[in-house]
């Protein structure tokens, strides 16, 4: 059964005074004149004396919104040089200096946001709304280590080697130099928050936003020279990953990755080749579970926004959903009629829930993907159509049924907007079949029973799991750990993992009244034997470690 869609084209509405979308091209010449961009090509790190250019697309027009200066290996080097230089001094200024630029970002960000949105959807085509997700997620997290940075990394007191006479004391000294390499589909959340806490840990930073959402990045790092911080502190090099990852890779301290698996497997190979540090952001192929008990209205409405949120190009965004065969009709039901009456289009205002694919490789994997599911026998619930009417990259919000393991959409992740829905006979079937993945990034369980939901939350393989929500409460609650297990990642993003995986550990002890080692006038016998009588008392004493 396919249920036709009913869209509402990009072209008439109007968001305030600003004329909105007759053409993509017209309306991206309006919004980023020549000069806006060469603004914040001139923020990107180039060697003096170099003028590489590389073109900006939009997923909006054939037609490039400009070019911006390129970096090359060799500028990689010349911004570490730089950065190297002021990180020593950047570390020497006191944590509550340093959160304060964090807090200026804050509020520069929300005050600016509008540059913020128009940028965002032109480089990854998703929607105003969509859009916003990153700015409000940018305030969030710059608010958040400006506030708790001090309680992080603090020196903390530790249990020295023996009781009164070691006086031990644990630090956390910045890495020096680190790099973030970012994807296209989070262009300003996943291209800035994960740099904010390196930076008020005291370390430099070199960012490698993706080539399709360059100017995003440089925009943030304008910002954040306005907020204060020293210019040489953080580097953009804008570039292609196969030409900037290895030169970027010889020069930090630590990385920071976040982009599909394949290529965070090639990273964790070259971070140890050279025993260097990094956290890898992956993909995921994540699971909802909507189980006998759940309120069907709020998992429908979850599973809206989880599967389709900018346009399903979103790492926690859920493409897998099973169903307590109970329910499975109605919710069937509901969801497609949902999925179906999104409204679709491109356009800088606020009128479209769902954008566009960022690209044609994205547009093919979503086509490949229901295409190959159709012709093995899938049904198509709701959407399964590219929309070029509606823009180039544009593919219908989809539900699919009866997908089985021989398709690609059963167990790839599609990176679009498709979402594949499967019965269960009950909660065990449900918690085997969303842990039958190689990743483990995100799930949802929607349940009215709440100790039912976090005991299958225990049994889940995610590195988050959401209980009557699809992704967002894990996501925005960043005093907890983000990331995935399995092939979804190494290390986490947000809390104390986020800020701490930044520094380097230090253990600094100072030994008073006596040596650890025998005085001069015993035997090395005596003192073994003293020394084990010492440590049994020690064994009886509660509390020591
Ligand atoms: P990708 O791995 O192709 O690209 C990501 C970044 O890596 C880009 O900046 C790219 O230029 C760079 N890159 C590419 N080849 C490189 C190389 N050889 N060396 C160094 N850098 C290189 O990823 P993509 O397909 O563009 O992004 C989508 C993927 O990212 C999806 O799998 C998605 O799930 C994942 N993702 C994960 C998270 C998360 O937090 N777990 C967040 C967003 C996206």
């Amino acid at each position: 059964m396919t249920l036709a869609p009913s869209y509402t084209k990009g072209t008439e509405t109007r968001d305030g005074d600003r004329p909105t979308l007759a053409s993509a091209q017209s309306l991206a010449a309006r919004t980023l004149p020549p000069e806006r961009i060469a603004a914040m090509s001139a923020r990107a790190t180039v060697a003096p004396g170099r003028r590489e250019q590389m073109v900006l697309p939009t997923p909006w027009e054939t037609e490039p919104l400009g070019t911006v200066r390129r970096s090359t290996p060799d500028d990689v080097r010349y911004a570490a040089e730089l950065a190297r230089e002021a990180q020593a001094a950047w570390a020497e200024r006191p944590l509550k200096e340093r959160a304060k630029v964090l807090l200026r970002l804050h509020d520069l960000v929300l005050r600016r946001q509008s540059e913020a949105l128009d940028l965002i959807q032109l480089e990854s085509g998703k929607s105003r709304g969509h859009a916003f997700e990153e700015v409000a997620d940018t305030a969030i997290v710059s608010r958040y280590y400006a506030r708790s940075a001090h309680r992080h990394l603090a020196s903390k007191r530790r249990l020295g080697a023996l009781p009164l006479i070691t006086g031990t004391v644990e630090h956390f000294q910045p890495r020096g130099i680190v790099g973030i390499i970012a994807p296209w589909n989070y262009p300003l959340s996943m291209g800035i928050t994960d740099a904010l806490p390196a930076l008020v840990a005291g370390n430099a930073v070199l960012i490698k936003p993706d080539a399709q959402t360059t100017l995003t990045g440089l925009w943030i790092a304008t910002l954040l020279d306005e907020a204060g911080l020293p210019r040489d502190l953080l580097h953009v090099l804008p570039g292609r990953g196969s030409d900037l990852g290895e030169p970027i890779l010889d020069e930090v301290d630590f990385l920071c990755f976040t982009g599909s698996t394949t290529t965070g497997r090639l990273i964790a190979t070259k971070a140890a080749q050279r025993l260097v540090g990094c956290s890898l952001e992956l993909g995921g192929k994540n699971a909802m579970i909507v189980l006998d008990d759940a309120d069907l209205d709020a998992a429908v409405h979850g599973a809206i926004r989880g599967c389709f949120a900018s346009a399903g190009q979103l790492c926690i965004s859920l493409e897998r959903i099973y169903v307590h065969d109970s329910l499975y009709d109605e919710f069937t039901r509901r969801l497609a009629r949902a999925a179906s009456s999104l409204r679709l289009g491109v356009g800088l205002d606020w009128t479209y829930e769902i954008g566009s694919l960022v690209s044609s490789s994205q547009l093919e994997t979503v086509r490949r993907h229901v295409e190959d599911a159709v012709e093995k026998g899938a049904t198509v619930l709701a959407g399964g159509q590219h929309r070029p009417d509606i823009g180039r990259y544009v593919f219908e919000p989809t539900v699919l049924a009866d997908v089985t393991p021989d398709m690609e959409a059963h167990s790839c992740e599609t990176f679009g907007p498709v979402v594949s829905l499967y019965p269960v006979a009950n909660e065990a079937e449900a918690i085997a079949r969303a842990n039958d993945t190689e990743y483990g990034l995100n799930a949802s369980v929607y349940t009215r029973d709440i100790r039912r939901g976090r005991r299958i939350a225990a049994r889940l393989r995610a590195g988050t799991v959401n209980i009557n929500e699809a992704y967002a409460a894990t996501w925005a609650s960043v005093d907890a750990p983000m990331g995935g297990w399995g092939d979804s990642g190494l290390g986490r993003r947000h809390g104390s993992y986020g800020v701490l995986k930044y520094t380097e550990p230090q253990t600094v002890a100072v030994q008073r009244f006596h040596p650890i080692a025998a005085p001069w006038f015993m035997s090395n016998e005596t003192y073994a034997k003293l020394l084990t009588g010492a440590l049994h008392v020690l064994r009886r004493i509660p509390g020591r470690g």
